[in-house]
């Protein structure tokens, strides 16, 4: 076991290699997913004015005690205030104002009451005349139903901060601050290669004794749900002329990282590393991890570059380990993994290995019970499909029996 590289060290090794991008500006509607470079400070008060949370009647607190259901208190209505409109004047002492959802507090006012309590009828488009007065059925205390300049977010507070993924929630924000150009770091560029005589493109005749290329199409996948782009290369043939065709072209894409699938099992590796060594140069890791232990680790060019296991299942689970936090790194993203505890729900064997089993999570009793899904072989893709997460099995440990708690690795929901 020891001559094994294991999981943490060959990872800090390789992120030693790799810094956030640089900035690119870009117009708020390209900026779902992109990773904010530095802070927004809002130019505004949200509120930008004091307005009426309710459609109804501003008024002065104090003006209204006497407001009773059995006993309303007629008052006459000086001014009227539509959305979209800012009163010049301020509240006449002892009349109301009719006033919309969102439209600014006159000065004067200190409260407002809400259509409900009044015996006035409101349509949707209140455009009737105004009426000269309104008896209100209810006293307001000071600040009702108003919402306050600055309540939400205040002129000069940092209100996005520099590394936070865009979302709805933040778009939002930026949009209410009237932010529309913003700097986000760069998306890191990828380019995919998959190594193999037995393979064709889904869009090709499979031949008996042939498969389909899933690993480059699952590894664009898995780029882009962390922020990055792809190119996928046509498959290369398992000759150095080949696959050597195949980096150079990759190169051409200017990209932040190329990976390949295939080709570094025993025996297999010789056509990749002899490509990479005249182009680049490259380390060769066993590591002590299940699935996936062969992993190839260098740079094609000045590019870095992974030479991912050809099993399905290991190439998915080996980015998942050391290509996402590299991307995520690139990206300006955190490298953390949303991980919990779970309690195992069968006896697992492993064999010594860190092992990364493909389980679901059934909530039951206040905890998490983590079930495998079906065959753990590493070529058995749906194994993934039905994972929620991956159970780590410690190196070392060969039996686990069930009933342990162990840490699940969550996987990502969308
Ligand atoms: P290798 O690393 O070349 O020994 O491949 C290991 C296993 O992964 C073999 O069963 C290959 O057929 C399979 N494999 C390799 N590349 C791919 C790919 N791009 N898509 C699907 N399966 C693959
Ligand atoms: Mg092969």
């Amino acid at each position: 076991m020891s001559n094994l590289l294991s999981v943490d060290t060959a990872l800090e090794r390789m992120l030693k290699d790799f810094q956030p991008l640089s900035p690119e500006e870009i117009t708020l509607d390209e900026a779902l997913g992109r990773v904010l470079s530095s802070d927004i400070v809002s130019p505004v008060n949200i509120p930008a004015f004091a307005n009426a949370s309710m459609d109804g009647f501003a008024v002065r607190a104090e003006e209204t005690t006497s407001a009773q259901t059995e006993f309303p208190l007629s008052l006459p209505i000086s001014m009227d205030i539509p959305a979209g409109t800012f009163p010049e004047k301020s509240l006449s002492p002892g009349t109301v104002a009719r006033i919309m959802t969102g439209a600014p507090i006159p000065d004067g006012a200190n409260a407002v009451i809400p259509v409900e309590l009044t015996d006035a009828f409101w349509t949707i488009n209140a455009q009737e005349t105004l009426p000269e007065s309104v008896a209100l059925k209810q006293a307001a205390r000071r600040g009702d139903n108003i919402r306050l300049i600055g309540e939400d977010i205040q002129i000069g507070q940092v209100v996005i901060s520099a590394d936070t993924v865009l979302r709805a929630e933040e778009i939002g924000v930026l949009a209410s601050i009237g932010r529309g150009r913003l700097l986000v770091y760069r998306r890191p560029r990828v380019a995919i290669v998959s190594t193999g005589d037995e393979l064709v493109d889904i869009h090709d005749q499979l031949q008996r004794g042939q498969i389909y290329d899933s690993n480059s199409y699952a590894l664009a996948a898995l780029v882009e749900s962390y922020g990055g782009t792809c190119v996928r290369l046509p498959i290369a043939r398992d000759t150095v002329s080949d696959v050597r065709a195949a980096f150079l072209s990759a190169l051409e894409h200017d990209p932040d990282i190329i990976i390949s699938s295939a080709g570094v099992s025993v025996g297999a590796f010789d056509v990749v590393r002899t490509v990479i060594n005249g182009l680049g140069r490259v380390d060769f890791w066993k590591i002590n991890v299940r699935p996936g232990k062969p992993l190839a680790y260098g740079r094609v060019g000045e590019v870095p570059y992974f030479g991912l296991p050809g099993n399905p299942v290991s190439a998915m689970v080996t980015f998942d380990l050391f290509v996402r936090p590299a991307i995520c790194r690139l990206a300006g993203r955190s490298l953390d993994v949303p991980t919990i505890m779970a309690t195992t729900g069968e006896d697992i064997y492993s064999d010594g290995r860190r092992s990364y089993l493909r389980v679901r999570l059934i909530h039951t009793d206040g905890e998490y019970i983590a079930h495998l899904t079906g065959t753990q072989s590493s070529g058995a893709l749906t194994s993934m499909v039905k994972a929620d997460g991956l159970l780590v099995v410690p190196e070392d440990v060969k039996f686990v029996p069930a009933g342990t708690q162990l840490s699940v690795r969550k996987l990502r929901t969308f």
